[in-house]
C-alpha cells in the first residue's frame, strides 16, 4: 500500500500523525533511526535536501510515543566534519532537536550479497536501529533517472565508500544493481517521501523545483518509488533499479497492482534529466549514431560561479578533473557518475548539449 497525502511544510505535524495512524508501529522504547536526504551543504530553500519541517515533525511525534530517535546521513561531500556542517546548513541539525548523530563517527564493515562489491563500510547506527524510517526527497537523477527510497539508502555508506562503489560499477545498469544490493543491507521499515517540493530536470542537485504538494508513504520503498516514477511519467521498466528490485521480489512496481490511496496523477510536462539514453534495438542504434557523438550532455564549469573549492576534484572517483584556473575535465576518463555535479554546492557545474530538455513521455 502506498498512501499519498496532501500537505505543505506548515502542516507536517498533522500529516505525520495521519501516517502513524495508518501505520501503527509500536515505537515505545525503540531505537528509531530517521534517514533524511542531506546530499550536501544546501539550505532548505534550494529544495535539494529533505525539508527540515518534516524531520522535525517526525522527531516530535516519535519522542511523544516514547522512541529514542537518531537523525543522520552521510552527505556526498566528504570528511568527518562536513557531515555535521551539511546537516546544519540543511536545517536538519536544528530540526533533529538534539537527536542529530554524526553517522561518520561509528562505522562497521559488512559483507554484501553482491556481484559487484564484497564488503562495504556503513554507519553502524543504521544496523543498530530497531526501526528505520527512510525520508527521501522526490527528485530526478542524472544517472539513475529517479532518486527516492532505494537511492536514499546509498547514504548509509560512509565517506570514500561511495566513490569506491562508483568505480566498481561505472555502467548505469551495474550501478543500479549495486544500489539495490545496498538497499538490501537494511531495508527500511517505513518510507516517508518529501514530495511537497520536488525536483525535475537535472536532479538531484539542480535548479528546477516543482511544487507537488504531496507526502508519499509506504512500508515498501520499492512500490513507493514506482509511484513516484509514474508521477514523473515513467514506466517502471525504464528505471533500472526498479526492474532489478522487482526481479528480486522486493516490491510491486506495476502501479495498476499497487494499492495506492489518496489523490495522485502523472505530473504534466514533467522534465526529465538531459542524460537521455534510448532503449531497445532502435534506441541502441540511435545512441550509437546520434546520442553519444552529438546529443550526450557535456559537463561544463561556470567560471563565474566556481569558487575553486576543489570538492568536485576531490570526489571524482576516476580523477577526471584537475584544477587549472577552474576545474577542467578529461572526457576520456569520465565515467559520467555526476558526483561532481551533485556535490558542487555553488551549482557551478552545468550540463550542455544539443538536447536541453527531454520530457518524461520521450523517456518511456
Ligand atoms: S566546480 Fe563547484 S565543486 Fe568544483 S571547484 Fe568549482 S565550486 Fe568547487
Ligand atoms: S568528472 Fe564528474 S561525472 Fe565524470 S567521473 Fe568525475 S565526478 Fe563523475
Amino acid at each position: 500500500m502506498v498512501l499519498v497525502f496532501d500537505g505543505d511544510y506548515s502542516q507536517m505535524e498533522k500529516v505525520v500523525e495521519k501516517i502513524f495512524h495508518a501505520f501503527p508501529f509500536s515505537f515505545d522504547g525503540k531505537k528509531v533511526l530517521i534517514k533524511p536526504n542531506i546530499l550536501g551543504p544546501y539550505p532548505p530553500e534550494k529544495g535539494i535536501t529533505t525539508h527540515p519541517s518534516l524531520v522535525h515533525a517526525l522527531v516530535v511525534a516519535l519522542k511523544k510515543r516514547g522512541a529514542s530517535c537518531v537523525v543522520g546521513d552521510n552527505p556526498g561531500a566528504g570528511g568527518y566534519a562536513a557531515n555535521e556542517r551539511c546537516a546544519r546548513i540543511a536545517g536538519i541539525f536544528d530540526a533533529a532537536d538534539g537527536c542529530f548523530v554524526n553517522f561518520a563517527k561509528e562505522t562497521i564493515q559488512v559483507e554484501v550479497k553482491s556481484r559487484l562489491v564484497k564488503k562495504l563500510v556503513v554507519s553502524k547506527r543504521v544496523l543498530d536501529a530497531d526501526i528505520v524510517i527512510n525520508v527521501p526527497k522526490f527528485k530526478t537523477h542524472l544517472q539513475t533517472r529517479i532518486t527516492g527510497a532505494v537511492k536514499n539508502m546509498f547514504g548509509i555508506l560512509v565517506g570514500a565508500e561511495k566513490a569506491r562503489v562508483h568505480l566498481s560499477a561505472p555502467r548505469p545498469k551495474n550501478f543500479a544493481e549495486v544500489l539495490v544490493d545496498i538497499y538490501q543491507i537494511r531495508i527500511p521499515d517505513l518510507t516517508i517521501m518529501d514530495a511537497v517540493v520536488g525536483m525535475e530536470g537535472n536532479g538531484p542537485s539542480g535548479k528546477d523545483l516543482r511544487h507537488i504538494g504531496k507526502i508519499l508513504t509506504s512500508t515498501n520503498g520499492v512500490s513507493l518509488d514506482a509511484v513516484m516514477a509514474a508521477m514523473m511519467g515513467l514506466t517502471p521498466e525504464s528505471v533500472d533499479y526498479l526492474n532489478i528490485s522487482s526481479q528480486r521480489g522486493l516490491g510491486e512496481v506495476d502501479t495498476a497492482k499497487i494499492d495506492i490511496q489518496g489523490e495522485w496523477s502523472p505530473l504534466e510536462k514533467f522534465k526529465m534529466p538531459l542524460t537521455f539514453v534510448s532503449r531497445g534495438f532502435f534506441g541502441a542504434t540511435v545512441n550509437r549514431l546520434l546520442y553519444r557523438p552529438f546529443i550526450k550532455p557535456r559537463l561544463k564549469v561556470n567560471a563565474e560561479l566556481c569558487t575553486k573549492c576543489g570538492v568536485c576534484i576531490e570526489h571524482c572517483p576516476v580523477q577526471a578533473l584537475t584544477l587549472e584556473d577552474i576545474p577542467r575535465l578529461d572526457e576520456k576518463k569520465c565515467i559520467a557518475c555526476y558526483c561532481c555535479y551533485e556535490l558542487c554546492s555553488s551549482q557551478a557545474i552545468e550540463l550542455t548539449g544539443l538536447m536541453r530538455r527531454v520530457t518524461a513521455k520521450k523517456n518511456q
